[in-house]
């Protein structure tokens, strides 16, 4: 049994995890920065430690004070949350080799997931479908790559094996560039991700982002929480998430759900996970997994009635799962707008102190954050300040109760993009569902 976990995380995420562990019984401890004494989780933690200064790279990536914090207080496991060292497998085997329970899968897991070509090859085995590709690395064979090219159909796209956040990646549209666009990707992949093993797949022109939850035990079983449609970005952030996915049908989520919960099980994968696709014309096609809880993870848990973290938990204890696919039944509706501390059109990052706030409330309302009356926000850390999330028994009582809810809100002293929010979710498209990953930059007027 875990009694104690150490919390390596900060803001809305850290908070989350600590309700979890209270719920649970398990004491908490909070690390933070010197930027991050007066976080809400860091006040209600059973025991804190200052770990650095606000540099995220001497505090929340600092993988030797975050271990000796987890020494000086005893604790039996550490949670990563999201960002940060969630997906690092150097830390993930550090905090192993050191005694402690990293709660997520193992290393050599995270390891593959990292390295997209050896992702898209685990997936291709175990049955989960993916982007029409080269199926492996390019090499320097010039004629083979335009042959390949050619076979997949233009436009195409080059993608670097260790990329990430969006980076890493070049559309070709037609043969005359083929050969640049290789070379150019190659050398940048090396300079930046010190890994220059690149890859071609087919470029999708109006994909939606639709990505599958799974839970998978340390006892062979696996099973999926249904989709989320995340298809509303900018810059590849998601912006506003929501479950299920419009117009996705019960055959269509099961037979797509199962290939993600057995290649779970292929794998001998442990923890919680996303796999992330591209959907067209009504075919799935897998980009990538990510080996931890995701930020948009609340509207998974309002649909199903699944406590996502607390299961994530229980699996790191070395518990079965306590559900079988059966038992996992969509209920309605759930929308998440996230709430950045940012100028709803510039999208210039507003940190300072809140001087006014309300929560907002009803049926069907959670609000997932640390802000409260007084709090500061660091310039230091990602712009997001909460999730506001609304669960109805049709997608247009979620929508009515996330209209309610935004007017209902009150952050005063900086800026934030609830004016924005509220743009979205009135949008006539966005009502009638199924906008593709293109849609908001269209809005937005950016290209
Ligand atoms: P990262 O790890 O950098 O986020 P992904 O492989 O998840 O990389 O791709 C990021 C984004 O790039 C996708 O969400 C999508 O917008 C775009 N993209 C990636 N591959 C393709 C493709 N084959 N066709 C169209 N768009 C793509």
């Amino acid at each position: 049994m875990i009694d104690k976990i150490l919390i390596a995380n900060r803001g809305e995420i850290a908070l989350r995890i600590l309700r979890a562990c209270r719920e649970m019984g398990i004491e908490t401890v909070a690390v933070h920065s010197t930027a991050d004494r007066d976080l809400k989780h860091v006040r209600l933690a059973d025991e804190s430690v200052c770990i650095g200064p606000p540099s995220s790279l001497e505090s929340y990536l600092n993988i030797p004070a975050i271990i000796c914090a987890a020494e000086v207080t005893n604790a039996a496991a550490i949670h990563p949350g999201y960002g940060f060292l969630s997906e690092n497998a150097e830390f993930a085997e550090q905090v192993e080799t050191s005694g402690f329970k990293f709660i997520g899968p193992s290393a050599k897991a995270i390891r593959t997931m990292g390295d997209k070509v050896a992702a898209i090859k685990a997936m291709k085995e175990s049955g989960v479908p993916t982007v029409p590709g080269s199926d492996g690395p390019l090499n320097d064979d010039n004629e083979r790559n335009l042959k390949l090219a050619r076979d997949i159909g233009y436009p195409v796209i080059i993608k670097a094996a260790g990329g990430g956040g969006g980076r890493g990646m070049r559309v070709v549209n037609a043969e005359g560039s083929l050969m640049n666009s290789i070379q150019l990707t190659k050398s940048e992949a090396g300079a930046a991700f010190g890994n220059d093993t690149v890859y071609m797949e087919k470029f999708l022109e109006k994909p939606r982002h639709i990505e599958i939850q799974v839970l998978s035990d340390s006892h062979g079983n696996a099973i999926h929480l249904a989709e989320r449609d995340c298809s509303m970005q900018r810059r590849h952030q998601k912006v506003l998430e929501e479950a299920p996915a419009p117009g996705i049908t019960p055959e269509q989520r099961a037979e797509i759900g199962g290939r993600c919960a057995e290649a779970c099980v292929a794998m001998g994968y442990e923890g919680v996970g996303t796999f992330e696709f591209l959907y067209e014309n009504g075919e799935f096609y897998f980009i990538e997994m990510n080996t931890r809880v995701q930020v948009e993870h609340p509207v998974t848990e309002m649909i199903t009635g699944v406590d996502i973290i607390c299961e994530q938990i229980s699996i790191a204890a070395g518990n079965p799962l306590r559900f079988n696919q059966q038992d996992i039944k969509v209920r309605g509706h759930a929308i998440e707008c996230r709430l950045n501390a940012e100028d709803s059109k510039t999208f210039m990052p507003s940190p300072g102190t809140i001087d006014h706030y309300h929560a907002p409330g009803g049926p069907g309302v959670r609000l997932d954050t640390h802000i409260y009356n007084g709090y500061t926000v660091p310039p230091y850390y990602d712009s997001m300040i909460g999730k506001l999330i609304t669960h109805g028994n049709t997608r247009e009582s979620a929508i009515a109760r996330m209209n309610g809810a935004l007017s209902e809100i009150v952050i005063d002293g900086i800026k934030t993009n609830i004016d924005l929010q509220s743009d979205i979710i009135n949008d006539g498209n966005f009502v009638i569902g199924g906008t593709d990953i293109h849609y908001l930059e269209k809005k937005l007027g950016i290209h």
